[in-house]
Parts: structure tokens; C-alpha cells; sequence
């Protein structure tokens, strides 16, 4: 068998992951963050990346980057209010639009297309 689907999925940054190895069901707490995982993800060198991720991927779920599902909502709710309706540049045409999300950085379905063509 070659390599599942997940496992071609799994980001580069987790093979450094201080968690490692570690029991999944640690960081998936049902109350307070456990200690444990607070030293663990505060040494982890791919914090800010593992918080990322999850807020990109919209995780519910858990602890990533050493912050839980509340901490990890206002985050997400403070950046949203903060782009929501600036006025950005289009990081392929460089023109001026009106961005509607935080992850809405491409003007047009033109600059789209061209951004994919290009894998930019
Ligand atoms: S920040 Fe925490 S949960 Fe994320 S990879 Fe590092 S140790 Fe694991
Ligand atoms: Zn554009």
C-alpha cells in the first residue's frame, strides 16, 4: 500500500511537533487545558504554524498552537472584524478591491484562475 491520503495531507511543520507521538486525546480536552499540554505547546517550535493551520481549516475542536476553541474563535473574530470591507491590493493585478474575508486576497476569478495556473 502507498502512502493514505491522510498522510499525504499531513503538513511538513508536524513532523516537528513537540506532540508528537503524544496521546491525541490530550489535546482534545473536555474542560481546561490540561498543564501537560500548556508546557508542551509552549516549547513547541511549530506553535504559531500549528494555530495557523487550524484556523485556516476551521478546527472546532481542541488544542492548536497552545489555544483552545474559545481563544481560538475570538482570534478569528478579531481578525475578520479587522478585514472585513478594507480596501486591499489584489496580490496577483496589484489593483485596489474591497476584501470580504481574511482569506480573500485575489480580486477576480480572472486573477484566481491566474494565480492557479501559476501556483502562486
Ligand atoms: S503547538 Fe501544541 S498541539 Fe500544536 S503542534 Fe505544537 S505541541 Fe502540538
Ligand atoms: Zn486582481
Amino acid at each position: 500500500m502507498g502512502k493514505t491520503k491522510l498522510f499525504e495531507k499531513t503538513p511538513n511543520w508536524m513532523d516537528q511537533a513537540a506532540c508528537k507521538g503524544m496521546n491525541p486525546e490530550l489535546f482534545f480536552p473536555k474542560g481546561a487545558i490540561p498543564n501537560k499540554v500548556k508546557e508542551v505547546c509552549g516549547s513547541c517550535c511549530v506553535k504559531s504554524q500549528c494555530l495557523e493551520h487550524s484556523l485556516k481549516n476551521n478546527e472546532i475542536d481542541g488544542v492548536w498552537g497552545g489555544e483552545g476553541k474559545d481563544a481560538r474563535r475570538k482570534i478569528k473574530r478579531i481578525r475578520w472584524n479587522f478585514t472585513y470591507g478594507q480596501i486591499i491590493k489584489c496580490r496577483i493585478c496589484e489593483s485596489d478591491f474591497k476584501t470580504i474575508s481574511p482569506h480573500h486576497k485575489i480580486c477576480s476569478e480572472p486573477c484566481r484562475q491566474l494565480a492557479k495556473s501559476k501556483r502562486l
